[in-house]
């Protein structure tokens, strides 16, 4: 028996434990930065596996070596990662298993990768003696939109040892159950976050020439805007600029004297980025001069796209291969979600895969991030081995 179907077995003995798991962390979700209780089952699992714990990287993430006595000083070291956050959601759903904690809501599927990284931990525990290098196994906060990726990195989850490679996987509704989706090229685009506030001059609804109009100059802004899109970005890249909030004025004969704009800029090039930064600038300031107004335009959050490097995609390819089977490995059209499992692969190269969590007998499940959201849990034992099988692939490789 290969390595990996050795693992696939293993993992497979593990569904009613990785179910349990799964369940109770459904029915106790808590929100970026504040996943005490989820990092604490996790560290204490990874304790009674007798690894080494850190706790509180990031705020709330854990990190773990699984490595031998015998593993030279330059032995390579690969980085699993699992997200662990929910969303602030009031669930839907009737299961036994639903949230508990009314408002809060495992509608991504963390629960599930939560699951999964406590799999691939013990898995590969089991094996340590036999790993020709170090697994450091990372659990992060906060991966929707509140940056716990970069916060962990800033606690210096890069370093000592510094990690060669990255892996990671996230469960996907949308996908048949247990196809792999290992994708060369862009998977999903960067997401930024802007805010724009435009500062006029108030005064009476009937006396307009005494005012600067906020209202206005925002309006004149956000339809410039859409041409940036249309007529700076190259036709043959990708790009989304959405202005997803207005906020201007509070009474009917009143001009505003300040207008906010709120939204998020995404693409799959981080040159794409700039350019769409600098343009809204240029805009803004040009409107705003313009009409006697002034303004201030900040990007206080981004992420990059997620790409997978080359040899990453080659590599999973291979064991998902082993795994799933040849007809199970896919890939899909490139999507503008944006997720922060990219900070990690710009350090280390590496690919984040997606593995199908679709009910065969309910396929029109819910999507992610909504209140009925759910997937099927025989995904679970598929991802275990698909992430144990990368790391014993790219260590075997690089030893
Ligand atoms: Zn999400
Ligand atoms: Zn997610």
């Amino acid at each position: 028996m290969s390595i990996y179907q050795t693992l696939k077995s293993e993992a497979e003995a593990l569904f009613p434990t990785l179910v349990a798991w799964r369940r109770d962390f459904h029915q106790h979700p808590e929100l970026g930065f504040h996943e005490v209780r989820t990092a604490g089952i996790v560290a204490d699992h990874l304790r009674e596996l007798g690894l080494e714990v850190s706790t509180g990287i990031g705020k709330t993430g854990v990190v773990a070596m699984i490595e031998n006595d015998q593993v030279a000083s330059d032995a390579p070291t690969v980085l699993l990662r699992f997200d662990m956050d929910a969303l602030p959601i009031l669930e839907q759903n009737q299961a036994s298993y639903r949230s508990q904690n009314d408002g809060v809501m495992h509608a991504c599927g963390h629960d599930g990768h939560t699951a999964i990284g406590m799999g691939v931990a013990q898995l590969l525990t089991q094996r340590r003696h036999t790993l020709p290098g170090r697994v450091k196994l990372v659990f992060q906060p906060a991966e929707e939109g509140l940056g716990g990726a970069t916060a962990m990195i800033n606690d210096g989850v890069m370093n000592d040892p510094k990690p060669a490679a990255a892996f990671g996987l996230h469960l996907w509704s949308r996908l048949p159950l247990n196809q792999v989706v290992v994708q060369s090229g862009p998977l999903w685009a960067s997401a930024g976050k802007f805010v724009l506030t435009v500062q006029g001059r108030g005064g009476h609804g009937a006396m307009p020439h005494e005012t600067v109009d906020a209202t206005l100059v925002a309006s004149q802004i956000v339809v410039a805007w859409q041409s940036i899109v249309a007529r700076n970005v190259d036709p043959a890249a990708t790009a989304v600029l959405t202005v997803g909030a207005f906020n201007s004025g509070e009474a009917y004969n009143i001009i505003s004297a300040q207008a906010t704009l709120i939204g998020t800029i995404r693409s799959f090039d981080e040159k794409v980025d700039a350019l769409l930064q600098q343009r809204m600038r240029e805009m803004a300031e040009g409107i705003c001069q313009a009409y006697g107004a002034t303004c201030e335009l900040t990007f206080p959050g981004y992420c990059a796209a997620t790409i997978n490097s080359v040899a990453g995609v080659q590599l999973m390819q291979t064991v998902a291969t082993e795994i799933v089977g040849p007809e199970q490995v896919t890939q899909i059209k490139p999507m503008m979600v944006g997720e922060d499992m990219s900070e990690f692969l710009n350090r280390a190269p590496g690919c984040f895969i997606l593995v199908g969590a679709s009910d065969p007998a309910q396929p029109m499940h819910s999507p992610h991030h909504n209140p009925t959201f759910d997937f099927d849990e025989r995904m679970m034992p598929t991802g275990v081995a698909l992430l144990a099988g990368a790391a014993v692939a790219y260590l075997q490789e690089h030893k």
